[in-house]
């Protein structure tokens, strides 16, 4: 018989997939790793497991005790399956321009729920950094996970994904685009490709209203550079621990306006319903390609964290494309449609 031991055992070895209606113009073959296929539906599940195990193996993680974290869902979902799984309490704590839907699933698979202001700044008493370290330090047997910092993040991508991605293309990548946020995926897998083969090239997606483009480029962290911004999942206001700056050749900035109407392309054109952060990814390869950055024989890999699912009262839903201006190029096409 072939079976996991419980849901955990189901993470990793997620498929690669080509992609062709919305890459019909670069040169390279472009795969996608396609992380939605891990039981929370994204890649955080990798990163998340290993944080709790990191954390029991070194005793800053008790038995019986509580989780608490500052995620923006997806890190909470992973969490949450392996509390479930191992026996601890699990809280997350969000901040309020996530989507409805992913603090609905975090409380399906049994978390608790603190919502905090997303506008505020990360040293505010009220911003989910400050909630989240200020629960921690009252909650008796807590630990207080810091994905931001926290070094198991960028290993679990190191340990698996990346190994995933060098064995899935036969060591042929010769280029790996991601968003960026905590900068765990792109540090983790971009250490291991560039080992393998220290010409892989590792893109960063970022996206308006975060540092990380700017500081890559200059080495100075500009705060006139954050500013609210709709995307979800990529982009700071602060430089965390995991983006390992040495291993990134460039980041490349996606609008809003351009990451959701990619994230509708994608499940129209490829038939990938995938979450936000995936329009931005793709939109970003794109526009690396217009910069001549591909050609014939490469191996473009692009990593897409989360499934549209999170995402159908947001950029799945019309009304709130055209309440942001989102939705003029559709609208163009279908006018010009009926007038033909
Ligand atoms: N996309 C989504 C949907 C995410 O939840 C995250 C994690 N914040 C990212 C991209 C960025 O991944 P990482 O934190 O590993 O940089």
């Amino acid at each position: 018989m072939d079976y996991a031991e419980n849901i955990l055992g189901t993470i990793g070895n997620t498929p690669m997939v080509k992609m062709n209606a919305l890459v019909k113009d670069v040169p390279a073959l472009v795969l996608a790793k396609y992380e939605t296929f891990n039981p929370g539906n994204s890649v955080k599940d990798r990163m998340a497991l290993q944080m709790i195990e990191d954390a029991e193996a070194d005793g800053r993680l008790q038995p019986g005790g509580t989780i608490i974290e500052g995620t923006s869902g997806n890190t909470g979902m992973g969490l949450a399956l392996a509390a479930i799984i191992k026996g601890y309490k699990m809280v997350c704590v969000i901040s309020d321009k996530q989507s409805k839907e992913k603090m609905d699933i975090l409380r399906a698979v049994g978390s608790e729920v603190v919502v905090c202001p997303t506008n505020v700044e990360p040293e505010d008493p009220r911003s989910y950094y400050s909630v989240s370290k200020r629960l921690s330090t009252e909650t008796p047997n807590s630990w207080y996970v810091n994905q931001y910092d926290n070094p198991s993040n960028a290993k679990a991508h190191y340990q698996s994904t990346g190994p995933e991605i060098w064995e899935q293309t036969e060591g042929k990548v010769t280029h790996f685009i991601v968003g960026v946020g905590t900068g765990g995926t792109i540090s983790g897998v971009g250490k291991y490709l560039k080992e393998q083969n220290p010409n892989v090239k590792v893109w960063g997606v970022d996206t308006y209203g975060s540092v990380f483009k700017k500081y890559h480029e200059t080495g100075v962290f500009d705060e006139n550079e954050i500013y609210p911004y709709i995307t979800e999942g990529i982009g700071e206001d602060i430089l965390p621990e995991n983006v390992n700056f040495d291993i990134i050749d460039g980041f490349t900035k996606v609008t809003d306006k351009d990451a959701a109407v990619y994230t509708r392309r994608l499940a129209k054109e490829e038939g990938m319903f995938l979450g936000n952060s995936a329009g931005s990814a793709i939109k970003g390869l794109l526009q690396l390609n217009e910069e001549g950055k591909f050609g014939p024989g490469d191996v473009v890999v692009v990593l897409f964290h989360d499934h549209g699912s999170r995402y159908v009262g947001k950029m799945f839903n019309d009304d709130w494309m055209r309440e942001r201006g989102f939705l003029e190029e559709e609208i163009t096409v279908a006018k010009d449609l009926i007038k033909n």
